[in-house]
């Protein structure tokens, strides 16, 4: 079994970029090896098995601690209430995983509606405190403007699934893979009426515009109709680290 090597914590750098794109930047040219990213916990986990896996160079071989690992985000939505989520044990499975998962309800910003996720989902507290963000300064604002009443909840149609992007064989994992995304196919007003994503219609197309550019910022990845077919019908959102300093935008 290969033993780390004491520079093994220290990617060798990477070849420079030839210019920073920001708002152009491709899936895959951005990213870099990690040196504290979960991800890669994750992922250069052994198995117990007669053939050990050649460690890439680069990756970080990392003991999983015995302990649960503390959350401050999460410590901090407790203490103000503004999300309302159970915290679950470690998820380990393959490549896919996180070491703070949470079982998200309902977001409930101070002085704003609250807004229930139907289903509640696996995510984790960086992407309930980024939807705090959001239902607060855009969802509701937009929803008042556009619908005349606020919203109360959203159909939340992926959470942690261990797949690739898009369901495709062979394709760089999704961020849903380790719980760091969330997809969001309606909404429901206070009335009880719904908004889709994706009905070409008005009211709904201009809220539905305005709250998906308002979301670039809180989220790093925001996809959606347009964005390529599998996104016609629901928005994605997570949090992907891009980039030099790991908060490159993509929104498509
Ligand atoms: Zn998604």
């Amino acid at each position: 079994m290969p033993q780390p090597r004491p520079a093994a914590l220290k990617p060798p750098p990477a070849l420079p970029e030839p210019k920073p794109k920001p708002k152009s930047l491709t899936e895959k040219s951005v990213e870099k090896p990690a040196e504290a990213e979960p991800r890669n916990e994750e992922a250069t986990k052994e198995k117990p098995g007669p053939e050990p896996t050649p460690v890439p160079p680069g990756t970080v071989e990392v003991e999983f601690p015995i302990e649960p690992v503390p959350d401050p985000i999460c410590d901090a939505l407790e203490t103000s209430k503004e999300a309302e989520f159970e915290r679950l044990p470690r998820l380990t499975e393959g490549e896919c995983g996180a070491l703070t998962p949470i079982r998200l309800i309902a977001i409930r910003p101070k002085d704003s509606q609250p807004v229930v996720l139907d289903p509640p989902i696996t995510t984790q507290c960086a992407i309930a405190s980024s939807l705090v963000t959001w239902v607060r300064d855009s969802l509701q604002p937009m929803a008042l403007k556009h619908l005349g009443e606020a919203i109360k909840g959203f159909q939340s149609t992926g959470g942690y699934q261990c797949r690739p992007r898009n369901h495709v064989a062979g394709a760089k994992m999704s961020e849903h893979a380790k719980a760091n995304a969330i997809d969001i196919g309606y909404f429901q007003q206070l009335s009880g009426k719904t908004v889709k994503v994706g009905d070409p219609t008005e009211p709904g197309l201009a809220f539905m515009t305005e709250i998906r550019g308002k979301a670039c910022g809180p989220f790093t990845t925001v996809l959606g109709p347009g964005s390529d077919p599998s996104h016609a019908e629901h928005f994605h959102l997570d949090l992907a680290k891009r980039g030099r300093n790991k908060n490159a935008l993509y929104c498509k």
